[in-house]
């Protein structure tokens, strides 16, 4: 059995065939799912589908760096909110973390929301699911200002080097999320996957977006997990049988499933 342990069945883009892309993914073998929480209007619809597959459908809770803006405390309110009403069923706080690709406007917001999550986190015990784009440096600022908290995570979607990832490591206990981008042509990542113990390598599809090789483009869903093991397996020198095992019980195991 495989985990896909970042998706997004609430997505508009995916949400009007979630049904049938959650019984694509269980014949594929995929028998569990993780879905990433973004912002309070995503959040009834996530756990709305999430309710109606327990056990195979898993939920985060967390506010997602693209949606804090002037507001971002209200939402961080319901995001505790949320915690509150699904005591004992949260899986991890995320998707968290920093995104300046639209630009700084709400930088130092998204840095005091990371903040914020990161004890949250560190309070229930549970890990964070990390969301990373173009702010590696002040991602690693916030982190050594939290690394007394003891965290405990993966760098989801990750595409940086072996470099941040051993650097991520000294002010925590982080793992990677490896999708669809390992099969892209040119794609530097199956070197650094290769040196990254398999211990610390997690399956995902950020589904809808990011479809492997040879659905790139494409509407991306759970069941292309297969095809992200293959290239994990290729770049590892090993079977995918293998990969299946190992990244399938580091999953469990980090986020208590
Ligand atoms: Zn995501």
């Amino acid at each position: 059995m495989f985990v896909d342990t970042h998706v997004h069945f609430y997505d508009q883009w995916l949400l009007p065939d979630a049904e049938a892309a959650i019984q694509r993914a269980l014949d594929e073998g995929v028998g569990k799912m993780i879905q990433a929480d973004i912002d309070s209007h995503e959040r009834p619809l996530m756990w709305e589908i999430g309710d109606r597959h327990r056990g195979v459908l898993f939920q985060m809770a967390g506010l997602y760096p693209g949606s804090v803006g002037e507001d971002w405390k209200q939402e961080m309110d319901m995001v505790m909110e949320s915690v509150r009403v699904h005591e004992g069923r949260i899986v991890a706080i995320g998707e968290i973390g920093l995104d300046y690709h639209e630009g700084k406007e709400f930088s130092r917001e998204q840095k005091e929301a990371l903040r914020v999550q990161f004890e949250l986190a560190a309070k229930l015990n549970l890990p964070v699911n990390i969301h990373l784009r173009d702010a590696w440096e002040d991602f690693f600022e916030v982190l050594e200002d939290c690394s007394h908290l003891g965290l405990r995570g993966n760098l989801h979607c990750f595409s940086g080097s072996l470099e941040s990832y051993r650097r991520a490591n000294r002010y925590g206990d982080f793992s990677v999320g490896i999708g669809g981008v390992i099969t892209f042509k040119n794609s530097r990542l199956a070197q650094t996957v290769s040196a990254i113990p398999l211990e610390k390598i997690l399956l995902e599809t950020d589904a809808p977006y990011l479809a492997p090789a040879p659905h790139r483009g494409s509407r991306n869903e759970s069941s292309y997990i297969p095809l992200i093991a293959r290239a994990v397996a290729e770049a590892k020198g090993t079977g995918v049988d293998r990969i299946e095992e190992v990244t399938t019980q580091n999953a469990e195991k980090l986020f208590g499933i």
